[in-house]
Formats: C-alpha cells, sequence, structure tokens
C-alpha cells in the first residue's frame, strides 16, 4: 500500500508537486495520467524517494520514508520501478541483467538468483532470450527484462514511469499484456501511462494531474468515460 499526504516538491523556484494526497490499497492499480510537465515522473520518483520530497509525508506499506530516520534501501528494496528507458545493463546478458541485483542486494546464491532470473524471464515471454545481450533485443523484449529484473526482487509494489512510450507502436501490445497479467495476479502497481486503453481496463482507479495537483481521481468510467474538469476534458481530446 502507498499513502501520500500533502506532498509537495520544489526545484529551486519551480513549484513542481503543490500538495498531493492519494492512498494505493493492496493489489490496487491506480493509473497516473496529465499532459507533459505536470509533475507525474515526479510524483513517481519522490514515492520512492528517488527524489525527496520538499514537504509531506509518503508512506509506503506502513512504513513513513520521509522519516529521515527511516532506512531508505531497505524499503525501496520492497518497491520495483520500471522506466521509460529500460536501463538495462549493456555489457550483461538478460540472465545476468536479472540476477545481478539478487545477488547484490538480496545476496542471494547465483544458483537462487538463476532459478529466480528463469522463472522471471519465462513469465513475461521472454525465457528464450536468456543469453542475448540488450542490443540484440526489441525495444518490448528489452522492458520485459526490466519488469522481469523487477519482479526477480519480490517487490510489495511496482511503480511504472511511461512504461511503453519509448516502443514501437507492434511492440506495446506485449508490454502490456505483461503489466495487465501482474495486475490480475493482485500485484499493488501506481502506473503514468498515456495508453488510455489499459487504463480504462486495468486501473481500479484513474488520477488525472495537471500543474502539480490532482485535478481529478475516480474509476476509469468517471475519470476518462465521463470526466467532470474541463481540464481532464481537454486533456483527454488531445490523447483519445
Ligand atoms: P512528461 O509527461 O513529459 O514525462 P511529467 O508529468 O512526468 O512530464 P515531470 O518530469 O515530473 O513531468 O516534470 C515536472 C516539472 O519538474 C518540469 O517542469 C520539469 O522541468 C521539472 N523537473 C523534473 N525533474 C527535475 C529535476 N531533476 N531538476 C529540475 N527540474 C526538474
Ligand atoms: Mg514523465
Amino acid at each position: 500500500a502507498i499513502d501520500v499526504r500533502n506532498l509537495h516538491k520544489s526545484f529551486g523556484d519551480n513549484h513542481v508537486l503543490k500538495g498531493i494526497d492519494f492512498t494505493i490499497d493492496p493489489g490496487q492499480v491506480v493509473c497516473v495520467i496529465g499532459p507533459s510537465g505536470s509533475g507525474k515522473s515526479t510524483l513517481l520518483r519522490c514515492v520512492n524517494m528517488l527524489e525527496r520530497p520538499t514537504e509531506g509525508k509518503v508512506f509506503v506499506e506502513g512504513v513513513e520514508l520521509t522519516d529521515p530516520d527511516v532506512d531508505i534501501d531497505a524499503v525501496r528494496r520492497r518497491i520495483g520501478m520500471v522506466f521509460q528507458q529500460f536501463n538495462l545493463f549493456p555489457h550483461m546478458t538478460a540472465l545476468q541483467n536479472v540476477m545481478i541485483s539478487q545477488q547484490r542486494v538480496l545476496k542471494r546464491s547465483k544458483k537462487e538468483a538463476e532459478i529466480i532470473a528463469r522463472e522471471n524471464l519465462d513469465k513475461v515471454g521472454v525465457g528464450a532470450k536468456c543469453a542475448a545481450r540488450p542490443a540484440e533485443l526489441s525495444g518490448g523484449q528489452q522492458q520485459r527484462v526490466a519488469i522481469a529484473r523487477a519482479l526477480a526482487m519480490n517487490p510489495d509494489l511496482m511503480l511504472f514511469d511511461e512504461p511503453t512510450s519509448a516502443l514501437d507502436p507492434e511492440l506495446v501490445g506485449d508490454v502490456l499484456m505483461v503489466m495487465r497479467k501482474l495486475a490480475e495476479e493482485g500485484m499493488t502497481m501506481m502506473v503514468v501511462t498515456h495508453e488510455m486503453g489499459f487504463a480504462r481496463e486495468v486501473a481500479d482507479r484513474v488520477v488525472f494531474m495537471d500543474g502539480g495537483v490532482i485535478v481529478e481521481e475516480g474509476t476509469p468510467a468517471q475519470v476518462i468515460g465521463d470526466p467532470q474538469h474541463e481540464r481532464t476534458r481537454a486533456f483527454l481530446r488531445r490523447v483519445l
């Protein structure tokens, strides 16, 4: 579960997040939508403390991450993050990419890390590509390796920042399929996306952000199907 209270983030004079409140219950999928520059990535990065909030509180699984005494690394281990750019190590195979953090961070043995890596690569449909390096994989395959890498750490929740935005259109579906499967298995997920079809079908809740605030949130039917605010309507006219 994620609980964000009165979150503010400024970069110098640029007040990017202006008081964000929301919760994500265990097993829920929340999609965050909104125009470029509205603060979606900054919000996601504040949830796992890649950015330190200027003000406000973030709780993950009941632990306050904004508490200066908390062991951020220990909490962050429980949060999987998938970025637009897949950030795989180019000199390592898919298998090695999924093993490395398990060995370094979780101190799993090489044997155990390899078994878990293979399970997760199979799960996302790239089990046959274990020996390939990122350059030998399509964007969709690379992103699925990145998802397998996050899953291999047994996260309590997964954050996705536009995971399909860098992909050729014909590769988007495979990645969304994997994410849909994860959602069905009960993973708690926060997904920044421009894929309105995914948001409509998979999200329990949709959050529309603009100008550093949540303008409206609700079920997909409410926010995408029957938006109440003109800013939401204007955004949806552009993306639908
Ligand atoms: P997009 O849809 O284009 O990804 P976004 O909603 O994710 O946009 P953010 O990346 O959160 O938007 O950026 C919001 C604002 O914060 C922008 O004005 C951006 O310039 C600023 N910003 C984000 N990260 C930093 C940073 N590390 N340093 C300074 N300013 C930043
Ligand atoms: Mg962004």
